[in-house]
C-alpha cells in the first residue's frame, strides 16, 4: 500500500478520533453527575486525556518538521554538490 495512503487514513482516523472527543464533552458537559463512579465524567477525562496527547504530538511534530525540513534541504544540497554552494559552483558574476 502507498505511503501516502497510509499517511491519509491515519489522519483520518487522528481527525475523527479528535472530533468524536470534542462531541463528546460538549454534550456531556452538563450532564446529570451523580458523584462518585459516574461514567459521563470517566468519558470526560478519557476524552481530554486523549485531547491533551494529541495536541502534544502535534506539537512534536511540527517541532520536529520545523527543525528536520531545512536541515534536510541543507545535507540533500551538500550531497548532491559534494559541498556547498559558493560564488563559482552557482556561476555568479561579479562586476564592478
Ligand atoms: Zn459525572
Amino acid at each position: 500500500m502507498n505511503k501516502k495512503v497510509i499517511a491519509l487514513l491515519l489522519c483520518t482516523l487522528l481527525c475523527f478520533a479528535m472530533a468524536s472527543s470534542f462531541v463528546l464533552i460538549a454534550e456531556a458537559v452538563d450532564h446529570h453527575c451523580p458523584g462518585h463512579d459516574c461514567h459521563i465524567c470517566l468519558e470526560l477525562k478519557a476524552s481530554l486525556s486523549l485531547l491533551n496527547s494529541m495536541f502534544l504530538v502535534v506539537i512534536a511534530a511540527f517541532s520536529v518538521a520545523a527543525i528536520a525540513g531545512p536541515a534536510h534541504l541543507l545535507l540533500k544540497n551538500r550531497l548532491v554538490t559534494g559541498r556547498g554552494n559558493t560564488l563559482v559552483s552557482l556561476k555568479v558574476q561579479l562586476t564592478i
